[in-house]
């Protein structure tokens, strides 16, 4: 019998079956996942590449406990993912991709690891170029460089672009003011009552922002002596992390975790906006963005507000310039504006407005990707043909 050239869908489905790691990449649509094992060093690393077509993916590689290996696959999928989003709204012409280290980070850290880990980076010629995330500090990026040039996020000591959280902090303030702006028809955050969920490297940034402008703060963390410390820094007061979603308040930012958007948190909030740092702060993007919509509460989307980051340690790339990064970051008010406005007039959520518009800038990119110029690569017959002639 002749091979079918027309896959039947129901028979691919099912085929798929059996094959639930490739059916997993298919349907969140990346690109390539390698699993990196050096028993004898204690690596167990899994890199995710997502899409490529903006340019070479660019994310964190985190240090975890996960328990199992299901666990570390979802989140390195879901993170390299969102990485995608994160650059192709902010402009910058940088592919998805993320790395995750199985391990404990207060414990199982050795120069041997993670050199390994850069060893396994280079392997992929510049497809992935990693840098720090949550577990990872700069000393671990150190050891990385010792074994491969893609690894962003460096000490500013060494030509690097230093801690990412000042521009982080600056996006948010930028993006956060743009909802204001939306909500109340000024973006001046004056006596606005503002909640801070975290008081850590973002929120130190965002809070001295916030406390220049004449904003009324509450902060909490699980930490006592950090939120202390930092409320008495920015005037700010201090409660309970479980009283943090009640408050009474004009704006809540998130900082610490994701999944703080829930079922049960969301009938708590009395806030108009939610604008903060923490990524996937959506417990479940579908259904909890639809709820904000339906609450009124305007959601600055995580990937597009946080992003300050990911455009600091991007102009590494380039040979870093604080200003620069800085002046980047800035046009995250507009991208936000613009979203809120999508999603008004489309009346959609607003995490539906940022991905049509990211999605939007990856198809036109890829469009203008497939236009020939010498630079283009040819293979096959046209390819030999082309080398005769050259
Ligand atoms: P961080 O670890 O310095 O700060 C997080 C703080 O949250 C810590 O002080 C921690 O004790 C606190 N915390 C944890 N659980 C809490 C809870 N249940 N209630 C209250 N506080 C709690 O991290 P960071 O670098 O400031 O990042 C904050 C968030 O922003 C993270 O979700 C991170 O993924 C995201 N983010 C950070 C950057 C960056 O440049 N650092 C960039 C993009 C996104």
């Amino acid at each position: 019998m002749e091979p079918s050239t027309t896959i039947d869908k129901e028979t691919s489905n099912d085929v798929m079956e059996n094959f639930p790691l490739f059916k997993k990449l298919q349907s969140y649509d990346h690109e390539q996942l390698v699993i990196c094992s050096e028993p004898d060093l204690g690596l167990k690393a899994i890199i995710a590449v997502h899409d490529t077509t903006l340019g070479p993916a660019l994310g964190g590689v985190r240090m975890w406990p996960y328990n199992n290996e299901q666990e570390a696959i979802r989140d390195v999928l879901r993170l390299s993912r969102g990485m995608t989003y994160k650059a192709a709204i902010s402009g910058l012409n940088l592919g998805g991709g993320k790395a995750v280290i199985i391990g404990d980070s207060r414990e199982e850290k050795s120069e041997a690891l993670f050199r390994a880990f850069g060893r396994y980076v280079d392997g992929l010629g510049g497809r992935y170029i990693t840098a720090e995330d949550v577990g990872i500090d700069v000393q671990n990026m150190e050891w990385v460089r010792m074994e491969t040039n893609y690894v962003t996020g460096l000490p500013k000591t060494i030509g690097g672009s230093g801690d990412p959280s000042p521009v982080t902090a600056y996006g948010v303030y930028q993006g956060m003011k743009a909802c204001a702006k939306k909500a109340y028809g000024s973006d001046s955050l004056e006596g606005k009552r503002i909640s801070i969920q975290g008081a850590g490297h973002v929120s130190s940034s965002l809070a001295k922002f916030l406390s220049e402008e004449g904003a009324e703060l509450f902060i909490c963390d699980i930490y006592e002596d950090k939120v202390k410390s930092l409320a008495e820094e920015v005037g700010a007061e201090v409660v309970d992390p479980d009283d943090i979603y009640g408050l009474d308040v004009d704006i809540f930012s998130p900082c610490a975790l994701g999944g703080v958007i829930n079922d049960e948190t969301i009938s708590e909030l009395t806030c108009d906006i939610i604008a903060g740092a923490a990524n996937n702060v959506l417990e479940e993007e579908e259904k909890h963005g639809q709820m904000l919509l339906d609450h009124n509460i305007l959601y600055a989307p995580d990937y597009v507000i946080n992003a300050g980051g990911l455009i600091n340690v991007a102009s590494e790339l380039e040979g870093y310039n604080e200003q620069r990064a800085h002046d980047q970051a800035s046009k995250i008010y507009d991208t936000i504006l613009d979203i809120l406005n999508y999603s008004e007039e489309n009346d959609t959520p607003t995490y539906v407005a940022s991905n049509i518009l990211a999605e939007e800038r990856i198809k036109n990119t890829g469009k203008i990707n497939q236009i020939y110029t010498s630079e283009s690569k040819f293979s096959g017959h046209l390819g030999d043909l082309y080398n005769n002639i050259v």
